[in-house]
Protein backbone atom coordinates (compact mmCIF):
# COMPACT_ATOMS: atom_id res chain seq x y z
CA UNK A 1 0.00 0.00 0.00
CA UNK A 2 1.58 3.06 -0.89
CA UNK A 3 1.38 5.96 1.16
CA UNK A 4 -0.94 8.20 -0.75
CA UNK A 5 -3.57 4.93 -0.79
CA UNK A 6 -3.22 4.70 2.58
CA UNK A 7 -3.78 8.61 3.39
CA UNK A 8 -6.76 8.45 0.93
CA UNK A 9 -8.15 5.29 2.47
CA UNK A 10 -7.67 6.58 5.75
CA UNK A 11 -9.37 9.52 4.45
CA UNK A 12 -12.73 7.35 3.23
CA UNK A 13 -12.70 5.37 6.35
CA UNK A 14 -13.38 8.45 8.66
CA UNK A 15 -15.47 9.70 6.19
CA UNK A 16 -17.52 6.93 6.49
CA UNK A 17 -17.05 6.84 10.17
CA UNK A 18 -18.63 10.11 10.23
CA UNK A 19 -21.43 9.35 7.96
CA UNK A 20 -22.51 6.36 9.57
CA UNK A 21 -22.77 8.50 13.07
CA UNK A 22 -24.94 11.11 11.30
CA UNK A 23 -27.24 8.74 10.14
CA UNK A 24 -27.25 7.28 13.52
CA UNK A 25 -27.93 10.11 14.80
CA UNK A 26 -30.86 10.71 12.27
CA UNK A 27 -32.53 7.75 13.05
CA UNK A 28 -32.44 7.98 16.83
CA UNK A 29 -34.06 11.98 16.56
CA UNK A 30 -37.24 10.43 14.67
CA UNK A 31 -39.97 10.73 17.10
CA UNK A 32 -41.57 7.08 17.89
CA UNK A 33 -44.72 7.70 15.41
CA UNK A 34 -42.47 8.54 12.66
CA UNK A 35 -40.29 5.50 13.72
CA UNK A 36 -43.71 3.04 13.55
CA UNK A 37 -44.84 4.59 9.87
CA UNK A 38 -41.23 4.50 8.39
CA UNK A 39 -41.30 0.73 9.83
CA UNK A 40 -44.87 0.50 8.78
CA UNK A 41 -43.85 0.96 5.19
CA UNK A 42 -40.92 -1.36 5.45
CA UNK A 43 -43.42 -3.95 6.62
CA UNK A 44 -45.67 -2.79 3.49
CA UNK A 45 -42.94 -3.66 0.95
CA UNK A 46 -42.65 -6.86 2.37
CA UNK A 47 -46.34 -8.06 2.44
CA UNK A 48 -46.14 -7.26 -1.24
CA UNK A 49 -43.06 -8.92 -2.14
CA UNK A 50 -43.57 -11.86 0.42
CA UNK A 51 -47.53 -11.89 0.25
CA UNK A 52 -48.92 -10.69 -2.16
CA UNK A 53 -52.80 -10.58 -2.95
CA UNK A 54 -54.21 -12.64 0.06
CA UNK A 55 -58.04 -13.99 -0.90
CA UNK A 56 -60.13 -15.23 2.10
CA UNK A 57 -59.33 -18.71 3.12
CA UNK A 58 -56.34 -18.35 1.19
CA UNK A 59 -53.04 -19.85 2.16
CA UNK A 60 -51.64 -15.96 1.63
CA UNK A 61 -54.27 -14.85 4.10
CA UNK A 62 -52.97 -17.47 6.21
CA UNK A 63 -49.36 -16.66 6.00
CA UNK A 64 -50.19 -12.61 6.86
CA UNK A 65 -52.13 -13.33 10.01
CA UNK A 66 -49.71 -16.12 11.56
CA UNK A 67 -46.51 -15.62 9.83
CA UNK A 68 -45.96 -11.75 10.35
CA UNK A 69 -47.73 -11.61 13.45
CA UNK A 70 -45.27 -13.96 15.06
CA UNK A 71 -42.35 -11.86 13.38
CA UNK A 72 -43.36 -8.95 14.44
CA UNK A 73 -45.37 -8.85 17.44
CA UNK A 74 -44.61 -12.10 19.34
CA UNK A 75 -41.13 -12.49 18.48
CA UNK A 76 -40.34 -8.73 19.30
CA UNK A 77 -42.74 -8.39 22.13
CA UNK A 78 -42.28 -11.53 24.57
CA UNK A 79 -46.61 -10.96 24.84
CA UNK A 80 -48.91 -13.20 23.90
CA UNK A 81 -50.40 -13.68 20.30
CA UNK A 82 -53.98 -15.06 20.31
CA UNK A 83 -55.98 -16.56 17.77
CA UNK A 84 -59.63 -18.23 17.10
CA UNK A 85 -60.31 -20.19 14.02
CA UNK A 86 -63.16 -18.74 11.70
CA UNK A 87 -65.05 -20.72 9.65
CA UNK A 88 -67.23 -19.40 6.62
CA UNK A 89 -68.84 -20.91 3.22
CA UNK A 90 -68.92 -19.01 -0.05
CA UNK A 91 -71.02 -20.82 -2.99
CA UNK A 92 -71.04 -23.64 -0.97
CA UNK A 93 -67.81 -24.17 -0.41
CA UNK A 94 -66.24 -23.88 3.50
CA UNK A 95 -63.26 -22.20 4.09
CA UNK A 96 -60.82 -21.63 7.06
CA UNK A 97 -59.28 -18.02 8.02
CA UNK A 98 -58.35 -16.94 11.78
CA UNK A 99 -58.44 -13.68 13.71
CA UNK A 100 -55.03 -12.84 15.18
CA UNK A 101 -54.61 -10.32 18.06
CA UNK A 102 -52.63 -8.61 20.95
CA UNK A 103 -53.72 -7.25 24.07
CA UNK A 104 -51.37 -4.66 25.58
CA UNK A 105 -52.21 -4.24 29.56
CA UNK A 106 -53.35 -0.47 30.52
CA UNK A 107 -53.89 0.79 33.89
CA UNK A 108 -56.97 2.14 33.02
CA UNK A 109 -60.76 0.53 33.08
CA UNK A 110 -60.35 2.06 29.18
CA UNK A 111 -59.76 -1.12 26.65
CA UNK A 112 -59.11 0.35 23.11
CA UNK A 113 -59.73 -2.22 20.08
CA UNK A 114 -57.95 -1.34 17.00
CA UNK A 115 -58.67 -3.43 13.79
CA UNK A 116 -57.80 -3.96 10.16
CA UNK A 117 -58.43 -6.94 7.59
CA UNK A 118 -55.97 -9.03 5.85
CA UNK A 119 -57.49 -10.07 3.33
CA UNK A 120 -57.58 -8.62 0.21
CA UNK A 121 -60.26 -8.78 -3.30
CA UNK A 122 -60.05 -8.13 -6.88
CA UNK A 123 -56.82 -10.43 -7.24
CA UNK A 124 -57.92 -11.55 -10.58
CA UNK A 125 -57.86 -7.98 -11.70
CA UNK A 126 -54.56 -7.87 -10.09
CA UNK A 127 -55.17 -6.25 -6.89
CA UNK A 128 -52.46 -7.06 -4.78
CA UNK A 129 -54.45 -5.20 -1.50
CA UNK A 130 -51.93 -2.83 -1.07
CA UNK A 131 -54.62 0.08 0.26
CA UNK A 132 -56.87 -2.05 0.90
CA UNK A 133 -56.35 -3.30 2.98
CA UNK A 134 -51.83 -3.93 3.79
CA UNK A 135 -50.87 -0.38 4.39
CA UNK A 136 -53.60 -0.62 7.64
CA UNK A 137 -51.78 -4.23 8.68
CA UNK A 138 -48.34 -3.06 8.82
CA UNK A 139 -48.89 0.02 10.19
CA UNK A 140 -50.69 -2.54 13.01
CA UNK A 141 -47.85 -4.50 13.10
CA UNK A 142 -45.71 -1.98 13.82
CA UNK A 143 -47.62 -0.20 16.28
CA UNK A 144 -47.32 -3.27 18.46
CA UNK A 145 -43.26 -3.13 19.03
CA UNK A 146 -43.66 0.13 19.88
CA UNK A 147 -46.57 -0.41 22.42
CA UNK A 148 -44.66 -2.86 24.06
CA UNK A 149 -42.16 -0.28 25.03
CA UNK A 150 -44.72 2.46 26.30
CA UNK A 151 -46.37 2.56 29.79
CA UNK A 152 -50.43 3.21 28.85
CA UNK A 153 -53.37 4.38 30.50
CA UNK A 154 -55.94 1.99 28.44
CA UNK A 155 -55.43 -0.99 27.47
CA UNK A 156 -55.25 -2.07 23.94
CA UNK A 157 -55.58 -4.79 21.52
CA UNK A 158 -54.24 -4.15 17.87
CA UNK A 159 -56.42 -7.13 15.76
CA UNK A 160 -55.89 -8.60 12.24
CA UNK A 161 -59.59 -9.54 11.55
CA UNK A 162 -59.45 -12.85 8.10
CA UNK A 163 -62.66 -12.34 5.68
CA UNK A 164 -63.75 -9.51 5.50
CA UNK A 165 -64.41 -8.71 2.05
CA UNK A 166 -66.37 -12.01 1.74
CA UNK A 167 -68.94 -10.88 4.71
CA UNK A 168 -67.26 -9.53 7.88
CA UNK A 169 -66.83 -13.19 8.79
CA UNK A 170 -63.51 -12.48 11.31
CA UNK A 171 -65.32 -9.11 12.91
CA UNK A 172 -68.23 -11.42 13.28
CA UNK A 173 -66.83 -14.29 14.86
CA UNK A 174 -64.80 -11.78 17.44
CA UNK A 175 -67.66 -9.56 18.36
CA UNK A 176 -69.90 -12.98 19.23
CA UNK A 177 -66.91 -14.76 21.37
CA UNK A 178 -66.56 -11.04 23.17
CA UNK A 179 -70.56 -11.29 23.83
CA UNK A 180 -70.44 -14.75 24.79
CA UNK A 181 -67.48 -14.04 27.14
CA UNK A 182 -66.81 -10.42 28.17
CA UNK A 183 -63.37 -11.85 29.50
CA UNK A 184 -62.66 -13.31 25.94
CA UNK A 185 -59.35 -10.44 25.32
CA UNK A 186 -57.27 -12.23 27.54
CA UNK A 187 -58.50 -11.24 30.64
CA UNK A 188 -58.62 -7.43 29.98
CA UNK A 189 -62.15 -5.78 30.14
CA UNK A 190 -64.73 -5.59 27.79
CA UNK A 191 -63.90 -3.00 24.67
CA UNK A 192 -64.32 0.53 25.64
CA UNK A 193 -64.10 1.61 22.15
CA UNK A 194 -62.80 0.17 18.62
CA UNK A 195 -61.05 1.96 16.01
CA UNK A 196 -61.31 0.07 12.36
CA UNK A 197 -58.49 0.72 9.84
CA UNK A 198 -59.85 0.05 6.18
CA UNK A 199 -58.50 1.72 3.10
CA UNK A 200 -56.20 4.52 5.00
CA UNK A 201 -54.45 5.48 2.12
CA UNK A 202 -55.03 5.98 -1.55
CA UNK A 203 -57.96 7.88 -1.40
CA UNK A 204 -57.71 12.21 -2.10
CA UNK A 205 -59.20 12.29 1.10
CA UNK A 206 -58.98 11.31 4.90
CA UNK A 207 -61.91 10.82 6.68
CA UNK A 208 -63.08 9.17 10.20
CA UNK A 209 -66.51 8.35 10.60
CA UNK A 210 -69.10 7.13 13.30
CA UNK A 211 -72.17 4.45 12.61
CA UNK A 212 -75.59 5.81 11.45
CA UNK A 213 -77.72 6.92 14.15
CA UNK A 214 -79.72 4.39 12.21
CA UNK A 215 -79.60 0.99 13.65
CA UNK A 216 -77.26 -1.53 11.42
CA UNK A 217 -79.34 -3.71 9.43
CA UNK A 218 -77.15 -6.87 10.00
CA UNK A 219 -77.61 -6.09 13.99
CA UNK A 220 -79.58 -8.88 15.72
CA UNK A 221 -82.74 -7.65 17.63
CA UNK A 222 -81.08 -8.01 20.74
CA UNK A 223 -77.75 -6.49 19.72
CA UNK A 224 -76.70 -3.03 21.87
CA UNK A 225 -76.57 -1.03 18.91
CA UNK A 226 -74.22 1.81 19.74
CA UNK A 227 -74.11 4.94 17.43
CA UNK A 228 -72.07 7.16 19.12
CA UNK A 229 -70.01 9.49 18.00
CA UNK A 230 -67.67 10.25 20.45
CA UNK A 231 -64.75 7.82 19.05
CA UNK A 232 -64.76 9.64 15.58
CA UNK A 233 -65.26 12.92 17.74
CA UNK A 234 -61.97 12.75 19.55
CA UNK A 235 -60.30 11.30 16.86
CA UNK A 236 -60.92 14.48 15.31
CA UNK A 237 -60.12 17.12 17.87
CA UNK A 238 -57.25 15.07 18.18
CA UNK A 239 -56.46 15.91 14.87
CA UNK A 240 -57.38 19.30 14.31
CA UNK A 241 -54.96 20.01 17.66
CA UNK A 242 -51.78 18.63 15.78
CA UNK A 243 -52.63 19.93 12.31
CA UNK A 244 -53.72 16.62 10.60
CA UNK A 245 -55.64 16.55 7.74
CA UNK A 246 -58.76 14.57 8.64
CA UNK A 247 -62.19 15.35 8.37
CA UNK A 248 -66.27 14.42 8.16
CA UNK A 249 -67.78 13.37 4.80
CA UNK A 250 -70.74 15.47 3.88
CA UNK A 251 -73.80 14.09 4.20
CA UNK A 252 -75.30 11.80 0.86
CA UNK A 253 -78.38 10.36 0.84
CA UNK A 254 -79.24 7.61 3.83
CA UNK A 255 -76.55 9.41 5.56
CA UNK A 256 -76.23 12.18 7.49
CA UNK A 257 -72.36 13.61 7.85
CA UNK A 258 -69.68 11.93 9.17
CA UNK A 259 -71.91 8.68 9.31
CA UNK A 260 -71.60 5.26 7.43
CA UNK A 261 -73.31 2.35 6.91
CA UNK A 262 -72.33 -1.80 8.13
CA UNK A 263 -69.61 -2.27 5.12
CA UNK A 264 -66.57 -3.13 7.28
CA UNK A 265 -65.10 -4.10 10.20
CA UNK A 266 -66.98 -1.82 12.29
CA UNK A 267 -70.12 -2.58 11.76
CA UNK A 268 -70.19 -6.12 13.90
CA UNK A 269 -68.21 -3.97 17.01
CA UNK A 270 -71.50 -1.17 16.90
CA UNK A 271 -73.74 -4.34 17.03
CA UNK A 272 -72.02 -5.22 20.00
CA UNK A 273 -72.72 -1.91 22.21
CA UNK A 274 -68.93 -0.79 21.56
CA UNK A 275 -68.72 3.04 20.49
CA UNK A 276 -66.16 3.20 16.82
CA UNK A 277 -64.77 5.21 14.68
CA UNK A 278 -63.56 4.33 11.36
CA UNK A 279 -60.66 5.58 9.14
CA UNK A 280 -60.65 5.57 5.80
CA UNK A 281 -59.58 7.39 2.83
CA UNK A 282 -61.33 8.29 -0.48
CA UNK A 283 -63.38 11.33 -1.63
CA UNK A 284 -67.22 11.89 -1.17
CA UNK A 285 -67.07 15.03 -3.80
CA UNK A 286 -66.97 12.35 -6.76
CA UNK A 287 -70.37 12.22 -7.95
CA UNK A 288 -69.57 8.29 -8.74
CA UNK A 289 -71.59 5.61 -10.68
CA UNK A 290 -74.10 5.74 -7.49
CA UNK A 291 -73.79 9.38 -6.36
CA UNK A 292 -72.23 11.02 -3.42
CA UNK A 293 -71.27 8.35 -1.38
CA UNK A 294 -67.39 7.57 -1.35
CA UNK A 295 -67.07 4.67 -3.63
CA UNK A 296 -65.32 6.83 -6.27
CA UNK A 297 -62.01 7.14 -4.08
CA UNK A 298 -60.10 9.52 -6.50
CA UNK A 299 -59.85 12.52 -9.41
CA UNK A 300 -56.50 10.98 -10.98
CA UNK A 301 -57.76 10.94 -14.63
CA UNK A 302 -55.71 7.58 -15.11
CA UNK A 303 -57.92 5.76 -13.04
CA UNK A 304 -61.23 6.87 -15.02
CA UNK A 305 -62.13 5.94 -18.95
CA UNK A 306 -62.65 9.35 -19.17
CA UNK A 307 -63.34 11.98 -16.14
CA UNK A 308 -65.10 15.10 -16.41
CA UNK A 309 -63.20 17.29 -13.75
CA UNK A 310 -65.14 20.27 -13.16
CA UNK A 311 -68.37 18.19 -12.44
CA UNK A 312 -66.27 15.28 -10.76
CA UNK A 313 -67.77 12.67 -12.50
CA UNK A 314 -67.28 10.46 -15.64
CA UNK A 315 -68.37 11.96 -18.84
CA UNK A 316 -70.34 9.57 -20.19
CA UNK A 317 -71.44 7.71 -17.23
CA UNK A 318 -73.20 5.19 -19.17
CA UNK A 319 -70.24 4.30 -20.81
CA UNK A 320 -67.56 4.67 -17.37
CA UNK A 321 -66.31 0.97 -16.35
CA UNK A 322 -63.44 2.49 -14.05
CA UNK A 323 -65.26 5.40 -11.52
CA UNK A 324 -61.64 6.20 -10.00
CA UNK A 325 -61.71 2.84 -7.95
CA UNK A 326 -58.61 1.69 -6.72
CA UNK A 327 -59.51 -0.84 -4.41
CA UNK A 328 -60.44 -4.07 -5.48
CA UNK A 329 -58.86 -3.22 -9.04
CA UNK A 330 -55.66 -3.51 -10.60
CA UNK A 331 -55.08 0.37 -9.39
CA UNK A 332 -54.41 -1.64 -5.53
CA UNK A 333 -50.38 -2.35 -6.46
CA UNK A 334 -47.43 -0.32 -4.84
CA UNK A 335 -46.05 -0.33 -8.28
CA UNK A 336 -49.10 1.07 -9.83
CA UNK A 337 -49.62 3.55 -6.73
CA UNK A 338 -46.03 4.72 -6.27
CA UNK A 339 -46.21 6.09 -10.13
CA UNK A 340 -49.48 7.60 -9.22
CA UNK A 341 -48.94 9.09 -6.56
CA UNK A 342 -45.38 9.08 -5.80
CA UNK A 343 -45.49 10.15 -2.52
CA UNK A 344 -49.16 10.19 -0.89
CA UNK A 345 -49.10 7.02 0.49
CA UNK A 346 -46.20 7.47 2.48
CA UNK A 347 -48.16 11.14 3.63
CA UNK A 348 -51.31 9.25 4.27
CA UNK A 349 -49.67 6.58 6.22
CA UNK A 350 -47.66 9.01 8.28
CA UNK A 351 -50.79 11.21 9.26
CA UNK A 352 -52.74 8.04 10.26
CA UNK A 353 -49.89 6.97 12.38
CA UNK A 354 -49.39 10.28 13.78
CA UNK A 355 -53.42 10.54 14.55
CA UNK A 356 -52.89 6.80 16.40
CA UNK A 357 -49.98 7.84 18.24
CA UNK A 358 -51.35 11.25 19.78
CA UNK A 359 -54.69 9.37 20.21
CA UNK A 360 -53.51 6.84 22.76
CA UNK A 361 -50.93 9.29 24.52
CA UNK A 362 -53.93 12.21 24.98
CA UNK A 363 -55.52 12.40 27.79
CA UNK A 364 -59.22 12.03 26.67
CA UNK A 365 -58.07 9.40 24.68
CA UNK A 366 -61.02 6.87 25.46
CA UNK A 367 -64.90 8.74 25.94
CA UNK A 368 -67.65 7.37 27.81
CA UNK A 369 -69.79 5.69 26.13
CA UNK A 370 -73.40 6.98 24.91
CA UNK A 371 -75.46 6.09 22.85
ZN1 LIG B 1 -61.24 -3.11 3.00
Amino acid sequence: MTRTFFLIHLLLVTQLLFSSISLAHTASTLSPSAQVSTQSWQILQEIVSENGARPAGSSNERQLLHDFTNRYWSQSTGLAVNSQPVTFTVKSNEKHSANVWITYPGKSEGHLVIGAHADSTGEDEGSQGVTDNGIAVALLLALGQQLSTMELNDSVTLVLFGAEEVGLFGSQAFTAALQADSRFLTGAPFPTAMINLDTIAGGDHLYVHSPTKKTYKRCDKDDRYNSSASVRDSLLSVASANALPFSLHPAFPGFPEGETGEWSDHAPFACAGIPVGYIEATNFSINGRDGYDGYSQTLHPLLWDCLDRSEKTACNPDQEQRWGYIWHTQADRLDKLNQLYPKRLRAQLNAVTELLFNFLTSDKSLPPASN
